[in-house]
């Protein structure tokens, strides 16, 4: 029986974020995509494929594309659209898949992926649209601006001596063996729309019959970035644009090619677990860890070298090993030379939503500036460890429960202030209840290879551990 893809029902019926997309469309006035996506509709629904269809949308003018259609759709990162589709594709064989791509999307950023995808023939429909401009950035050149034609990165035109020769994106593919349909359509006269229904037609029959790739690029008119009026531009592709790209079919081979199967190859988890050695019982929460919180919001601060990150690295990983989702989010820049540096980690029972603190639960601030940012910003339940000897004053401004640690002064008793992190670790992992001192031991000796660093790591450890209790 064949599948049926539909549009996700996460999808929003009512898109406020653009209102202005209720009652007409995002595209501008007399812009060529609207009418691309009306013939791609109105031969998805001719053929009856809306139930087998997955777009892969671009990064571009086109980024909307899934609202136009009842169908299912994948948004792809800039470029790579072609890529997604592959997966798209191969993991759903009974799909008709299409990739909607502007040039600077294809042609530039992503033409690896759309030229192995044509060369690889994946069961495919790439409709790529030209326009001889970045359309949605504001104008810049692109692989296909024509020469002398100005953009905002060419004020005084292109020039093949700067830029090379325009991109022919349909005769590129058309050269490869592959692919079994090439061609060039405009949208921009009625005439030319005609001929465009009758080759996109011809393209989503390849994909009904699984035979392989199909590329059709579209002169499309963008009247804002040409800086024409919309006749003007519609003008302006007759008159200038085709004669650089000429419209027309410049290969179809369906009729010599048999239908092509790529069977999906399903991977069974449980015989790759098996090999692996590892256990896919997701369900066994044996080696849960507990915790004051179902979530715990991490936030570990102080100066870039005083092993912040690591810290962060250790809670996440001793969590990790515990089976509990987790997420750690590093704060990298300036601050990773003396100034302050933070990161965030996320440990819970649940799937995290996202790796972003605004409020932490626990705050570790191993320096006064540390206490002073994030302080004020742990609620009441939460815990604020604060490293005593070097803050010597607690903003009044707290409302969390306050815990003075001497961690840099126990790291020095334990063998070297580098290990102030370590007695954190210790400290936080007793108060929290997160973790048993066998846990942290074990884990040490997994990390630490140097008997030295070992053995100064695990005093360090056990003096934060201690510190908890006395406290
Ligand atoms: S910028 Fe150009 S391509 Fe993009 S929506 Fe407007 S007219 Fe169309």
């Amino acid at each position: 029986m064949t599948k049926v893809f539909e549009k996700s029902p996460a999808f929003f019926d009512t898109f406020t974020r653009k209102p202005s997309m209720q009652k007409t469309t995002h595209y501008c006035p007399g812009c060529g995509h609207g009418t691309l996506n009306k013939i791609i509709a109105d031969q998805i629904a001719e053929l009856g494929l809306q139930d087998q269809t997955i777009f892969v949308g671009p990064v571009g003018c086109g980024v909307f594309i899934y609202y136009y259609f009842e169908s299912a759709s994948v948004s792809a990162a800039h470029g790579r659209a072609s890529a997604v589709a592959t997966g798209v594709s191969r993991a759903n064989p009974d799909s008709v898949t299409i990739s909607y791509q502007g040039d600077g999307d294809l042609a530039a950023i992503g033409t690896s992926n759309a030229i192995h995808a044509a060369n690889r023939g994946e069961n495919m429909i790439v409709f790529f649209v030209n326009n001889n401009i970045y359309g949605m950035t504001g104008g810049q050149l692109a692989p296909t601006t024509l020469i002398d034609q100005t953009s905002t990165t060419s004020p005084t035109g292109r020039t093949v001596l700067n830029d090379g020769h325009p991109l022919k994106m349909a005769e590129m593919v058309a050269g490869l063996e592959a692919p079994v349909l090439s061609a060039r359509v405009a949208v921009n006269t009625p005439r030319n729309v005609r001929q465009a229904v009758k080759v996109i037609k011809r393209g989503l029959e390849i994909q009904r019959d699984k035979k392989g790739y199909a590329f059709i690029e579209v002169l499309s008119q963008c009247p804002t970035n040409w800086k024409k009026e919309s006749k003007e531009a519609c003008d302006w592709i007759d008159e200038v644009v085709c004669k650089q790209y000429p419209i027309g079919v410049i290969k179809d081979v369906a009729d010599q090619r048999e239908a092509q199967i790529r069977l999906a190859e399903r991977v069974e988890f449980e015989a790759l677990a098996d090999q692996l050695g590892l256990t896919t019982d997701d369900e066994d929460t044996s080696q849960k860890i507990e915790m004051l919180q179902d979530e715990l919001r991490f936030k570990f601060a102080g100066f870039g070298g005083q092993g912040i990150l690591s810290l962060g690295m250790m809670m996440a990983q001793m969590s990790m090993e515990q089976n509990m989702e987790v997420t750690w989010l590093p704060s990298y820049g300036p601050e990773m030379r003396g100034g302050v540096a933070n990161c965030s980690v996320v440990v819970g029972k649940k799937a995290i939503g996202s790796p972003a603190i605004e409020s932490p639960n626990v705050l570790v601030a191993l320096n006064r500036p540390s206490l002073e940012k994030f302080g004020p910003l742990v609620p009441e339940e939460g815990l604020i460890i604060y490293n005593s000897s070097l803050i010597d004053q607690v903003p009044d401004n707290l409302k969390g429960q306050v815990y003075a640690l001497p961690a840099t002064d126990l790291a020095s008793d334990a063998g070297t202030v580098k290990a102030a992190n370590a007695v954190v670790l210790g400290f936080v992992a007793r108060k929290t209840g997160m973790f048993q001192l066998s846990d942290l031991e074990n884990f040490l000796r997994e990390t630490f290879k140097k008997p030295a660093m070992l053995e100064t790591n695990l005093k360090a450890v056990l003096a934060g551990w201690n510190a908890a209790e006395k406290d």
